[in-house]
């Protein structure tokens, strides 16, 4: 980490995001760090890290991005032969050939529904803002990500937010690239997300921010590989009988080292926090 790069309040990460200044016009280009979490308050005590799609939207957002269209046949992704960050680059051409426009697809990632007790967490996790350091991160993609955390007025919740970059082409259609590379034999060619949380985890102890516990809140088979990374005390939340819950159940025991606390709603992932606060 470069002098000077994540120390104020514009924590910029360039080439992470949609409309980073090589896609002029499209907004600001940076992803920002909380103000509210600007110094001389302590450090928050706690790393929470969401996923996104079915963990805190109820949906998955590159399906929900058809609006009920069907894909035709050449669009089928077939996970042997294709990347599935690949495939969705080339269902958003598809879809910018149907006439989707980048404020239709943002239209739709507005009103993607919340899962079932996420506006109680987050307002329990606004209150708590000096213990919980939050972070999201996510496969989709930061268009669609940040349109939502802004619409629901989260955004500023988040210190920072990992997904791929996505901008928009000549014809006006969005594009997606993937995030990062890396050689984890389990995750997805575009994105490590243990390879992401490490990074930002090596980071922020060289701010002097070590937390005490990471807490880690998400549904998918990608989500394991960042859960499978924590240490006894920090605790899973996996989306109850969702690929990443299935995942820690195969496990040999004791191989997985938190605590497990699988959730349907996510006022049981808000309970389990609201006991350690108390504890505090
Ligand atoms: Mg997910
Ligand atoms: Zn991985």
């Amino acid at each position: 980490m470069g002098p000077g790069r994540v120390q104020d309040g514009f924590g910029i990460i360039p080439g992470w995001v949609w409309d980073d200044p090589g896609n002029p016009g499209m907004g600001p280009g940076w992803i920002w760090d909380d103000p509210g979490a600007s110094p001389p308050s302590p450090p928050p005590l706690f790393l929470l890290v969401f996923d996104f799609d079915e963990t805190l939207v109820d949906e998955n957002s590159d399906d929900s991005v058809l609006r009920g269209r069907a894909l035709p046949g050449h669009l089928q992704h077939d996970p042997d032969s294709e990347p599935y960050n690949r495939h969705m680059q080339r269902v958003l051409a598809w879809l910018g050939e149907q006439g989707v426009r980048p404020s239709d697809l943002r239209a739709t990632y507005e009103s993607l529904p919340l899962s079932p007790g996420v506006p109680n967490l987050l307002k329990f996790l606004s209150k708590h803002r000096r213990l919980f350091e939050l972070i999201l991160i996510s496969d989709a993609n930061v268009f669609g990500v940040e349109a939502k955390l802004r619409a629901m007025g989260a955004r500023s919740l988040f210190r920072k937010v990992f997904s791929n970059p996505a901008g928009v082409d000549g014809r006006g259609f969005l594009t997606l690239g993937p995030f990062h590379s890396h050689r984890c034999p389990r995750c997805p060619a575009n994105m490590c997300k243990g390879k992401i949380l490490r990074e930002y985890l090596e980071q922020r102890a060289g701010e002097d921010v070590e937390f005490q516990r990471v807490f880690y809140v998400g549904d998918g088979a990608n989500d394991f590989c960042p859960a499978g990374g924590l240490r006894p005390g920090d605790v899973a939340f996996p989306r109850k009988g969702y690929p990443m819950h299935r995942l820690i159940l195969q496990e040999p025991p004791g191989t997985f080292q938190a605590t497990v606390v699988p959730w349907e709603s996510a006022l049981e992932v808000e309970r389990s926090l609201q006991e350690l606060v108390q504890g505090k």
